[in-house]
């Protein structure tokens, strides 16, 4: 019988997060400051257990290790994407992502490229997104000497935004936004600046990666352009946020559900997060109540599926 897989987040103490994870999303948070949910996760720092039907208690990347076919027996060796729920209380180092051929090299992981639809952003909020050097030299230089005012550059945003981070791009998601991430499944940092914040768990500043990340920026930084696609269903509506075209890894969606939503898989299997509402998941002519905070996945299996309710939500599908 075809199901879904419901998933368990795994929450992350982080020194820039809060408690929005809890207040926004009725999550039972750990004590701290917690800035990350992993919420579809195959990553070893914080796989996703799967919560319901004939695979539950067990973890995702098991599940995709030992049964394929439910993946589209994609050659990806792992569990190629990962969504999150960021809550940057405080400001995120200004960082750096690698490519796949450096973060195999280095890292014997998969590089980051990653994307974010803005769940709530405080007025006047701002991401640091690109930076003004035109060549590697001046970008060395700007580093070297620490001129972060004159390398980095600001972008205003505002909830409903998307923005995509293609690895190489310097960026740094600032206080006060909660976002919803897609991202390759990738846990590798260069950060460039942390504002000299010293930890305080550890009494320790956080550590750098100048040369890295001198090593793995793009130069020049060339804002991606975004084409959403818009379709409108009955009172629903379904936005490709970003698709192949732009993207080698992931196709994500958004999907406004008003009423009564009838959809086929795209791909072999389909990563969903409720960011808004509530209502009511159809497979197979069994139903799964839904609500904000509640992340899934449908597998190969689950070729067409009714969603009922008002519903926000982003979905992704893998490329690779
Ligand atoms: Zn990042």
């Amino acid at each position: 019988m075809a199901e879904p897989f419901f998933l368990t987040p795994v929450f992350h103490e982080k020194i820039w997060g809060g408690r929005r994870l809890a207040t926004d999303f009725n999550y039972q948070l750990p004590d701290g400051k917690i800035g990350e949910c992993w919420a579809i996760s195959g990553h070893p720092h914080g796989p996703s257990q799967i919560t319901n039907g004939r695979y539950q208690g067990q973890l995702l990347p098991d599940i995709y290790r030992d049964h394929p076919e439910l993946f589209g027996n994609s050659h990806s060796p792992v569990f190629p994407l990962l969504t999150k729920i960021l809550d940057a209380e405080a400001s995120l180092s200004v960082q750096v992502h690698p490519d796949d051929e450096y973060a195999a090299e280095h890292e014997h992981e998969l590089g980051k490229t990653e994307c974010w639809y803005v769940i709530s952003a405080e007025p006047g909020s701002y991401l640091t997104y690109g930076h003004s050097a035109k060549t590697r030299a001046q970008l060395k230089d700007l580093i070297d000497h620490q001129e972060w005012g004159q390398l980095f550059l600001k972008r205003p945003v505002k909830a409903g935004d998307f923005v995509y981070v293609p690895s190489g791009t310097i960026h740094a998601l600032n206080k006060g936004i909660v976002v919803l991430e897609t991202q390759q499944s990738s846990d590798t940092t260069y950060r460039l600046y942390d504002y000299d914040r010293v930890d305080a768990t550890t009494g320790q500043k956080r550590a750098l990666h100048l040369q890295q990340a001198t090593d793995v920026t793009t130069v020049p930084f060339e804002e991606p352009h975004l084409t959403p696609v818009v379709e409108h269903r009955g009172s629903s509506t379904i936005t490709t946020l970003v698709a192949p075209l732009l993207s080698p890894y992931f196709t994500v969606y958004k999907w406004e559900v008003s009423g009564e939503l009838s959809l086929t898989a795209q791909r072999p299997y389909t990563l969903v997060s409720v960011i808004k509402g509530q209502g009511q998941l159809t497979v197979d002519g069994d139903a799964y109540p839904l609500q904000k905070g509640d992340h899934f996945l449908l597998p190969a299996d689950v070729t067409a599926w009714t969603l009922t309710g008002e519903l926000t939500m982003i979905a992704s599908t893998s490329t690779v």
